[in-house]
């Protein structure tokens, strides 16, 4: 016997393929599963009705999907602000080759709660640093995910190339590539699960070119369609990485990443700033994915992605927060905005991007990278039941024309419920299933901790 809720009385942007939308109307979740939705009042003769929401004044969206992260950078916020990526990550890899699985549990549990709290029902972390003897770190990150209650994609990072072989990590950072290649195949087997409604998924995930050796990206490709999950790295994202890839390998980064085999739709990539016209048309023609992160481009002067012309040439594109060392936020609503004004920045381009393709960034496009668009990312029958309310009836919205208009262009809006797979994780801002107090205060310890072991090494 299904239990019912029903959602009524809402605005609801279902970012289906027509972007059908209702000024007032209504979802009823059954179990796990969207059951049905539409305009006006929900059917008067549905059974098993557990709960009954009156969503006045709401927006009901599909839930966010976040498409690039890095979780334990939540304990190194704040530093080398003022830094290029190249000179940003020499100056932080000393520090974050000192982790322990104690740290990565806490900073995945930040990280979590930030993300949750604004309306994402679907995380990722590419977590590529794995110190010698810090224990079991893709198990804490799982852990802490499956306790907040989101949807969870692990991307099994690695990073094989150090500076004794032309990359940038210090030598004690990296793994051996058999050691890595190793680990990542044990990671899968233990915890990815390709069943339709998955909480669990790992992709296989080196870091990126300047970190990676060409052996690793390829073997690392080759296992990941051996195991039939998903493949993500970093793309060009900077000149200065352009401009390695030259050096190093006689070619840019989409023809580097093309000649391991790393386009294909089973691919995304973040980042991809630096991208010419062929570029984009290689990724187009193989339905290779992009996570776009405005924020962090931004904050480390990368450059603007030319979002507007990928979504034009048919590119899956996401949106992604990037790792908190390089975006403090750790929200993923607010990139709904940045994407949208940043992609405006430039001569002539106010209609870059416009409120609903910001909002299908966050949602549906994010489906579409992690490979999951048959079951999140829009409200349709028969999909999951991962969706938000955002209250758009406070002094911040109250007075803006249109909802979604609301919702991107206007101040972080506050949600008042958030569902995934019919489960409610979040209340009127707080979780659930997990102390944001607590945390605040073990992620505070634990970059103290981190620290001072960095300071001391
Ligand atoms: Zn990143």
């Amino acid at each position: 016997m299904a239990q019912r809720i029903v959602i009524e009385n809402c605005a609801i942007a279902t970012v289906d393929a027509d972007d059908t939308e209702y000024a007032s109307g209504y979802v009823v979740v059954a179990d796990d599963r969207i059951e049905s939705l539409g305009a006006g009042k929900a059917p008067e003769d549905l059974q098993d009705v557990v709960r009954r929401i009156d969503a006045s004044g709401h927006l009901v969206t599909p839930g966010l999907v976040n498409t690039h992260h890095h979780f334990y950078q939540w304990l190194t916020r704040g530093l080398a602000t003022d830094h290029n990526l190249f000179n940003w990550l020499v100056a932080l890899y000393p520090t974050w080759a000192r982790i322990d699985e104690q740290m990565t549990y806490a900073a995945a549990q930040g990280s979590l709660a930030m993300l949750a709290r604004g309306g994402v029902t679907t995380a990722m972390d590419h977590h590529y640093v794995f110190p010698k003897g810090s224990g079991d770190l893709s198990g804490a990150i799982i852990r802490a995910a499956r306790e907040t209650g989101v949807r969870f994609t692990l991307a099994r990072g690695s990073m094989d190339r150090s500076e004794k072989d032309g990359g940038l990590p210090p030598d004690f950072a990296v793994e051996t590539l058999e050691g890595a290649l190793a680990a990542t195949e044990a990671t899968v087997d233990e915890h990815h699960d390709d069943s339709f409604g998955a909480m669990t998924q790992v992709a296989v995930a080196p870091c990126s070119p300047f970190s990676v050796s060409t052996e690793l990206m390829k073997q690392g490709a080759e296992l990941a369609r051996r195991k039939g999950v998903r493949l993500h790295t970093h793309g060009s994202e900077t000149v200065e990485e352009e401009q390695f890839c030259k050096e190093l390998f006689g070619m840019g980064p989409t023809d580097y990443f093309e000649s391991t085999g790393w386009l294909g739709e089973d691919v995304w990539m973040a980042h991809c700033v630096h991208m010419n016209d062929s570029d984009i048309a290689a990724f187009a023609r193989t339905k290779t994915g992009v996570a776009h992160c405005p924020s962090s481009n931004a904050r480390l002067a990368a450059g603007i992605a030319r979002v507007p012309d990928m979504l034009a040439a048919g590119v899956p594109v996401g949106l992604g927060v990037d790792g908190t060392a390089s975006n403090e936020s750790g929200e993923l609503h607010t990139e709904l905005r940045n994407a949208l004004l940043i992609n405006r920045l430039g001569a002539h381009r106010e209609a870059a991007l416009n409120a609903r393709q910001a909002l299908r960034l966050g949602t549906y496009g994010g489906a579409q990278v992690l490979g999951r668009a048959g079951e999140i990312g829009s409200l349709e029958p028969g999909k999951l039941a991962d969706l938000v309310l955002w209250n758009l009836d406070t002094l911040a919205h109250a007075s803006i024309a249109d909802p979604v208009t609301a919702l991107v262009f206007g101040a972080a809006a506050p949600v008042t419920a958030s569902f995934v797979g019919g489960r409610q994780i979040a209340e009127n801002g707080r979780l659930l299933h997990v102390d944001e107090d607590t945390i605040a205060r073990s992620t505070r310890s634990e970059a103290r901790r981190l620290a001072q072991i960095a300071a001391q090494a």
